[in-house]
């Protein structure tokens, strides 16, 4: 390969620059012409791709969001729209094209790749939903981010003697409030993967109070349902002063951590390997602390496991 190309697509996550920096610097190295691709799949249709140099990605490796911008589009879900894709990268003979994104994006790398065009997916998301990986990039930031919020809510939380519900990231994924909930010593952690036990949540919450607690804090996976919700339904069964607290986009942005830098950089940069050994239709991951590489199409298939010990623990430390 002498042209490869790279976008970032779907939802943005901290670290995602510390990727497209990898790739491109990896690509360079190897004397390989690097383009980058804007506003993910729909840049790519438009055909909105730049030549990059190794200056185009400097002082990028501590900065939130995306460089290359990222955009949903509907169009390219679409025969025609991937046609029109394969149709750009042809005209300037990019060869092979990665793809930083969720698993959304990763189906758009999957269709392109049964096309004939080969493409390397690299797992960007707070979210950490993607299956073939421990970790995605962008999920230590947005934890982070969230602990950071919580030790501040903890704060007026225990002046005020209330119950708090802390509404995070997640439609289909509860890692963010898992693992969230298990550092931040949270009483209890709704999660979409645990069928929810509101009795549960009540009663220690009651359990709680008797013992004299100041304050409590919930932590709610927005799959779950609404924060407002079931902060209302908190306050009838137990009569406690509760405030709601939906965190939103804040958990998106921010610079990356140090884990995300270098899990970016080491994805980024294992994903142009694979490209240049001829693989298509893969997606890096990290496992145990080791880069991998699986078939998009098994990984898509597989659901998203989420650790019950780490759920339990949680359980057993905050009785
Ligand atoms: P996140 O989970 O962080 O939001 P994501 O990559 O899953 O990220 P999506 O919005 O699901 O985000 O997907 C991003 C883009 O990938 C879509 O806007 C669309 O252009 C493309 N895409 C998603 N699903 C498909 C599909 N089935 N076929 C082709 N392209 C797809």
């Amino acid at each position: 390969m002498k042209k490869i190309g790279v976008l970032t697509s779907g939802g943005d996550a901290p670290g995602m620059n510390a990727a497209v920096r990898a790739v491109v610097r990896k690509a360079i190295y190897h004397n390989i012409e690097i383009y980058g691709v804007y506003n993910g799949y729909q840049g790519l249709m438009e055909g909105n791709i730049k030549r990059m140099e190794l200056g185009s990605v400097g002082d990028i490796i501590q900065r939130g969001g995306t460089i290359l911008y990222s955009a949903r589009s509907e169009e390219f879900k679409t025969e025609e729209g991937q046609q029109k894709a394969i149709e750009q990268l042809n005209k300037i003979g990019i060869e092979g094209l990665i793809v930083i994104g969720g698993d959304g994006s990763f189906m758009g790398a999957k269709k392109l790749t049964e096309k004939g065009y080969p493409c390397i997916g690299v797992p960007g998301t707070i979210d950490n939903d993607i299956p073939g990986t421990d970790f995605t990039i962008g999920f230590d930031t947005a934890l982070n981010t969230i602990i950071d919020a919580i030790d501040k809510i903890r704060d007026t939380a225990t002046s005020h003697e209330r119950t708090y519900v802390i509404e995070v990231m997640g439609r289909h994924a509860g890692d963010l409030a898992l693992w969230a909930g298990l550092a931040d010593g949270a009483e209890s952690i709704l999660i979409p993967e645990k069928a929810e036990d509101f009795e549960q949540v009540v009663e220690k919450l009651k359990r709680g109070q008797e013992r004299g607690k100041k304050h409590s804090i919930i932590i709610l996976a927005e799959g779950v349902g609404n924060g407002t919700e079931v902060g209302q339904r908190i306050k009838e069964a137990t009569q406690m002063e509760t405030r709601v607290t939906i965190l939103g986009h804040i958990q998106r942005g921010g610079s990356p951590t140090g884990s995300d830098r270098v899990l970016a950089s080491r994805l980024g940069a294992k994903a142009v390997d694979l490209l240049l050994a001829g693989k298509a239709g893969r997606m890096v991951g990290i496992q145990n602390n080791k880069l991998v590489d699986h078939d998009i199409i098994e990984i898509l298939s597989k659901p998203h496991q989420i650790d019950m010990d780490m759920y339990k623990l949680s359980n057993e430390l905050s009785i």
